[in-house]
């Protein structure tokens, strides 16, 4: 089923509820929704550093090249198991731009490696 052309289908992933709240909205309402959601989208990005550990990851190593960061780093599980923490895997890890503006970091996960430790 394809809308009229004063029906535009929502992207895909958008939730129903917020398509719903939308069709609801007056103009004056959805450029205002755009300007919000622009301000949240630039305050997102900024908190996304490329490499940035998340809770329960160690960060081993971070090597620069040309077009990617290869990162190594071990992961644990979110309650903790036996086998914590898992790895070290390795990740190249690259910015790639978003359709709507700005980047958004991609991690190509390579398998485990192994490394020299102190
Ligand atoms: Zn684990």
């Amino acid at each position: 089923m394809t809308g009229s052309s004063g029906d535009p289908t929502p992207p895909e992933g958008l939730p129903e509820s917020i398509v719903a709240d939308l069709d609801q909205l007056t103009p004056e309402q959805l450029r205002k929704t755009i300007i919000h959601a622009r301000e949240l989208l630039q305050a997102s990005d900024e908190a996304d550093s490329p490499i940035e550990p998340r809770p329960g990851e160690d960060i081993i190593r971070v090597t620069e090249h040309d077009g990617y960061t290869e990162v190594v780093k071990r992961v644990r599980c979110a309650d903790g198991c036996s086998n914590c923490p898992h790895g070290p895997y390795l990740y190249h890890v690259t910015e790639e731009p978003r359709p709507e503006g700005g980047t958004h970091t991609h991690w190509s996960f390579l398998g485990r490696v192994e490394i020299d430790e102190e």
